[in-house]
């Protein structure tokens, strides 16, 4: 019982962190003026001797968080996500309208080498029209 409430009072302090990371990362419109929006489509894949899918598609404003660390469903994973931050940074850095890529969560879940989640996104990002 002792130990079950104090993996949740971690999770909430996890969830509290994030929260701050979020808030601590700026808007969109602060850390990429350029951009007008973007479109983000994940394929979420769970391994379990189920196998879970999941599609999620993600708009992104100019008001919204420049936050881009998506967390992984496994409710056992340490740690774990998925961060398409790197990613955005570069793609916007070089003016690039798409990408598309895969990767694997590096949570822990208690089991050695096991991939337990992965996603495959597509990004799509729309560019303001350069004013001069
Ligand atoms: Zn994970």
């Amino acid at each position: 019982m002792v130990r079950k409430r104090n993996i949740a009072a971690q999770r909430h302090a996890d969830s509290l962190k994030r929260n701050e990371e979020k808030y601590a990362s700026g808007l969109v419109s602060e850390k990429f003026p350029h951009v007008s929006g973007m479109v983000i489509k994940m394929t979420y894949y769970q391994e379990t001797y189920d196998p879970v899918l999941m599609v999620r598609t993600i708009n992104v404003y100019p008001t919204s968080p420049a936050y881009f660390h998506m967390n992984c469903a496994v409710k056992e994973c340490d740690n774990g996500g998925f961060d398409l931050t790197g990613t955005i940074k570069r793609l916007v850095k070089n003016r690039k309208k798409s990408a598309t890529g895969q990767m694997e969560c590096s949570g822990n879940t208690g089991k050695k080498n096991s991939t337990h989640a992965s996603i495959s996104y597509e990004i799509d990002i729309k560019y303001k029209r350069a004013s001069r």
